[in-house]
């Protein structure tokens, strides 16, 4: 009997155990005799090495090599080894191109796909990443906002931090970009308190209607063919 399809997103920071919830979305999936379930992740995800390991940013020795992970880098990608899964999981999914977004629905209402998309919501500017923006204003996403613990003061954490040398990074700092592969020692999560007291042009941020709207710069479009 076919499985009743739908779409979940798990969105969080990191440290607050998306890839832990992946890993056991497959296990429950895969306990399951004759479904075929797929393990997708992005190429550019080279944080730890081999990007096929699935690892998490909770504990990056934790990594599970019994799980067959395939790696896309565009929606077309999806697409392919999509249509032929009874069930999907994408982990780091604000790294591919937010026209998966759209892949993911077809999957869903055309091919009776269930979708479990994991991703990152906020950047560490305290704005969206147009990924996981898009995948959870899908009409049919159930999404769920995962947390994990602040760095100061222990309470629930849903914002990054950038840091550099030890010190956060102002917002409108020239030099530093939205996302650099590879360099996840360098933030921190915090609760919306300590974020907003401690970042560097948080304030000028939050008037200029910046925080919570799209980064335009994670639009990112197909590579190149
Ligand atoms: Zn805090």
């Amino acid at each position: 009997m076919p499985l009743k399809p739908r779409i979940t997103a798990w969105v969080g920071p990191m440290y607050s155990e998306k890839t832990e919830e992946a890993k056991r979305q497959w296990r429950v999936a895969t306990a399951i005799p004759g479904l075929e379930v797929v393990y997708l992740k992005p190429k550019l995800d080279t944080r730890y090495g081999d990007p096929r390991i699935v690892r998490s940013h909770a504990d990056p020795d934790d990594f599970d090599p019994k799980i067959p992970v395939t790696l896309v880098e565009k929606a077309g990608d999806v697409w392919e080894v999509g249509k032929q899964a009874d069930v999907l999981i994408l982990d780091e999914g604000q790294m591919l191109p937010p026209s998966i977004a759209r892949v993911l629905l077809r999957l869903y209402m055309e091919r009776g796909v269930r979708v479990n998309y994991f991703g990152l919501d906020l950047t560490w500017q305290g704005r969206y990443w147009a990924t996981t923006s898009e995948v959870i204003t899908l009409p049919e996403t159930k999404v769920f906002k995962e947390k994990g613990l602040c760095a100061l003061c222990h309470g629930n954490s849903r914002w990054s931090q950038k840091l550099r040398n030890g010190i956060p990074v102002h917002i409108f700092d020239p030099q530093a970009t939205t996302f650099e592969v590879g360099e996840q020692e360098l933030y921190r999560a915090l609760c919306w308190d300590c974020w907003f007291k401690t970042t560097p042009g948080a304030q000028q941020a939050l008037d200029q209607g910046l925080i919570g709207s799209v980064d335009p710069e994670t639009y990112w479009g197909e590579p190149p063919k």
